[in-house]
């Protein structure tokens, strides 16, 4: 086991000129011992202070990711890739691949991953990690992996019974043992046990247990084409009924895209009643599900602006990065939004806004972040976009020009820039419009949570 990577108390930073997810622009942003301790028009900055210049780019909180897969990721193509691209050929696959893992490997795997989100500024991520293994060789990985990673990325591990709670002998004694080693979220996937029934039980079983142990819940729940999977409904019930509110997250919730609306209409309310989040996969979604379907083909995603509509926090998650469920991805929480505000076709700007939030604000909530924001009090985790709006970010799933964490810069990348041999036209371009739009009526001033 190695010594884990120290952070020294940086000195103060301060970050000038800056826009702000709200449309406040030219403001000053100063950070001490890792905290933000002002946000104003102009500020001076301290002696020995680390000092950058936003030239009026959008500083945001970081990016988080309420849904992820840290033990499966960058495995593409081992040991093969997944022929008919479907989620139930990509368990089969990582059934395949279990027993070849090492645990050096998942964890350098990781390791590598958490070093492309910090360079996106993706400081925060919830990851599943499959306990149907009696070794639990990826939880030891993981478990190790965010002893590594804590300086400069939150990771925040869900207890998965990939194979079923039910389904899987062992499974349940070796949720809880994961749990005893430090795993903090419980987890579930009650579509994927053998009845209906029995997928109400694990939930039930499961609630209880993170009722007992005063943990949080996140379960995938209902990620199937099937109209009638309707394992929200017991979630919510029991997330209410077991005094959990705030707590549980109801991930993918793709049937829901396929259910009636006269149920749906019911079924909103006691979500929403009982503070469940849910959390949608767009890239994931949109690839995975409607594999049965020929044409007019369902694009699965769950009903992301209704959700919202209806009062609940709605989270989007990148799910899968280059393994057995999807070939694709860098850590790009931006691409993850676009991808949920298309097929959601929430192009609004209220719209797009609100899903610039699905992965920066809503996601904070879902892992319960303190002091996310950039208000005052805060801790001082930031990113500088390439951009002057959050649309923006959006449409140019803009640079990561700097990301700071706990008031020390950790990643810096070069602004995307062309040098233009054109006669007649400028020698250098870059996408930005130069132009952006005004907060809409509503929106959130100076985001923070405490
Ligand atoms: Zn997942």
């Amino acid at each position: 086991m190695q010594a884990l990577p120290t952070m020294t108390t940086p000195p103060p930073l301060l970050v000038r000129n800056a826009t702000l997810p709200d449309g406040r622009q030219g403001q000053s942003l100063l950070a001490e011992a890792g905290r933000i301790t002002a946000v104003a028009a102009a500020l001076q900055a301290p002696p020995g202070a680390v000092e950058i210049d936003a030239q009026g780019w959008l500083l945001s909180p970081p990016f988080v990711d309420a849904h992820f897969h840290m033990d499966s990721t960058l495995s593409h193509g081992l040991p093969r890739v997944n022929a008919s691209g479907t989620l139930l050929e990509g368990i089969r696959l990582w059934g395949e691949l279990k027993p070849l893992l090492t645990e050096e490997a998942i964890a350098e795997r990781a390791l590598q991953y958490c070093d492309w989100a910090v360079a996106r500024g993706l400081l925060a991520i919830r990851s599943h990690v499959d306990v149907c293994d009696e070794r639990l060789l990826a939880v030891r990985a993981l478990l190790e992996v965010k002893r590594r990673v804590a300086p400069y990325l939150e990771l925040q591990l869900v207890a998965f019974p990939q194979d079923g709670l039910l389904r899987s002998p062992g499974a349940l004694a070796n949720l809880k043992r994961a749990l005893d080693l430090g795993v903090e979220v419980v987890g579930g996937i009650p579509h994927f046990e053998r009845s209906m029934e029995e997928g109400a039980r694990s939930v039930q079983l499961l609630c209880e247990l993170a009722a007992e142990r005063g943990l949080r819940v996140d379960m995938h729940c209902d990620e199937s084409d099937d109209p009638l999977s309707r394992h929200i409904e017991t979630l919510a019930f029991h997330t209410q009924r077991l005094g959990l509110q705030g707590r549980v997250t109801g991930s993918h919730l793709t049937s829901m895209h396929s259910m009636d609306n006269y149920y749906v209409s019911k079924l909103l309310p006691l979500i929403a009643e009982a503070g469940v989040h849910a959390v949608a996969n767009p890239l994931i979604n949109i690839t995975l599900q409607g594999r049965h379907d020929s044409y007019p083909k369902r694009r699965g995603m769950t009903r992301v602006p209704e959700l919202m509509a209806a009062g609940v926090n709605v989270g989007f998650g990148h799910d899968c990065v280059l393994d057995p469920w999807y070939p694709l991805g860098s850590a790009c929480m931006l691409e993850v939004a676009a991808m949920g505000l298309h097929v959601a076709q929430m192009t609004s700007l209220a719209g797009q806004r609100a899903c610039f939030d699905a992965v920066t604000l809503n996601n904070a909530r879902i892992l319960g972040l303190q002091g996310y924001g950039l208000a005052v009090g805060c801790r001082a985790d930031m990113v500088l976009l390439q951009a002057r709006s959050p649309e923006e970010a959006l449409r140019l799933r803009a640079q990561r020009l700097c990301v700071v964490r706990g008031g020390a810069v950790v990643s810096r990348m070069a602004p995307a820039v062309a040098r233009l041999s054109m006669p007649g036209r400028p020698d250098s371009v870059d996408f930005s419009r130069g132009f952006h739009t005004t907060a809409p009526p509503g929106a959130a001033q100076a985001p923070s949570l405490e």
